[in-house]
């Protein structure tokens, strides 16, 4: 049995979801121990729990001591098979963490896996819900058909924003003989992941959004705004949209993306290069303020020339571990180096970290 040590580093919940999402494709059990040792209130929370029901559907796996605050946990994964499955996180319990226990396993099942999910969709500490559709889902579309609609938003405390994803797989991890022999024939049939220079920056997009009880003070128009000035130095086109939803809690947000294309005027649709920058609302910040500081936030990354960002970084790690790839990011975060060491456990010592141009790859 895989055994992982759960305070490795930055010693919170990814750890866990990236051995979650491994184990189940890989059909390998595994314990962890010091579950979130480093997170103020460590062991599992309810958002974690929610990975682990999700994959009880999912696979029918055999989980022990999976209970509120259990520092240690044993998995053991079953089959994956393609069905709906229906997950209320209940409180705003991030969507886009979730799905990193669960959507690495359901690209691979033997048919479509659909996913209704209620929980946090623009939150604290997680990648926001725009975030993973437009960068991180583009560079993993080589492996997979996969259709995400944001339903509704969820903001901190009460969630209940809504996200529903269509899975279907191109590979199916049961038809192979072997684990080996399932890697490389994704290999041998998708382009890598090589996100290595930024290329020529054609355009900034974005969503600037807030709940409904915010229309009257515009707080969407003026996040929008404060982020077009901000990025007026840059000679393309600035394309903000204000959008208002009903949403439970009272919440703003706003998620800025660049597309770049490796040779002016063309995008590689199979490594698309993508740096993100987001910012949140709360009580008492300016929503000229919240603009600005994605903004703000979005020009470092670009002006840092790295393909990826840190975030985007160690999400791509597991895909890395098993296709092979190669980025150049900006930093090479805690996180990163943190999901490195969960997915080895399972894939072996096998990744290249060139620290100084802050290069990763396998082969
Ligand atoms: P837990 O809260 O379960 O202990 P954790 O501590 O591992 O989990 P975080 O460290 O907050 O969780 O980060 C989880 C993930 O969210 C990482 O993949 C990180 O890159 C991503 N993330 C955090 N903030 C952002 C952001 N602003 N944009 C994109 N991704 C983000």
């Amino acid at each position: 049995m895989i055994e992982l040590d759960g305070s490795y580093k930055e010693g919170g919940g990814q750890i866990l979801r990236t051995a979650l999402a491994l184990s189940t494709l890989m059909n390998e059990p595994f314990e962890i121990s010091d579950i979130r040792k480093n997170r103020p209130q460590p062991g599992l929370k309810n958002q974690h729990l929610f990975c682990v029901r999700a994959l009880e559907k999912l696979c029918s796996a055999k989980i022990e001591n999976a209970f509120l605050g259990s520092d240690n946990l044993r998995y053991f994964p079953g089959k994956i098979k393609g069905k709906r499955i229906d997950i209320d996180i209940q409180t705003a319990g991030s969507i886009s963490l979730f799905l990193q226990a669960v959507l690495l396993p359901s690209m691979f099942a033997d048919k479509a896996v659909r996913f209704n999910i209620t929980g946090g969709t623009d939150v604290k500490w997680a990648a926001p819900i725009n975030f993973f559709m437009e960068a991180f889902l583009p560079q993993i579309k080589k492996y997979v058909d996969i259709e995400c609609r944001l339903v509704k938003r969820g903001y901190y405390p009460k969630g209940n924003g809504k996200v529903e994803l269509k899975i279907s797989p191109k590979f199916k991890i049961f038809s192979y003989d072997n684990f080996d022999e399932f890697c490389n024939d994704v290999k041998e049939n998708t382009e890598r992941i090589d996100l290595t220079g930024q290329g020529h920056l054609i355009q900034i997009k974005g969503i600037s959004h807030a709940s409904s009880s915010l229309q009257n003070a515009e707080v969407a128009e003026r996040q929008a705004k404060a982020a077009e000035m901000a990025l007026k130095e840059f000679n393309c086109p600035v394309n903000i949209q204000a959008e208002y939803n009903e949403a439970l809690s009272t919440g703003s947000g706003i998620t800025l993306w660049a597309i770049f294309s490796k040779n002016e005027n063309e995008i590689d649709f199979n490594n698309p290069i993508r740096v993100a920058g987001d910012a949140l609302g709360e009580k008492g910040k300016k929503a000229e303020d919240v603009g600005t500081e994605a903004a703000k936030n979005l020009v470092k990354k670009i002006e840092s020339r790295a393909a990826v960002d840190k975030h985007l970084a160690d999400q791509l790690i597991p895909f890395i571990g098993l296709f092979g790839g190669k980025i150049k990011v900006s930093e090479i975060s805690n996180h990163t180096r943190t999901n490195i060491y969960a997915t080895e456990k399972f894939l072996g010592n096998s990744f290249m970290i060139d620290e100084k141009r802050k290069v990763i790859s396998k082969e």
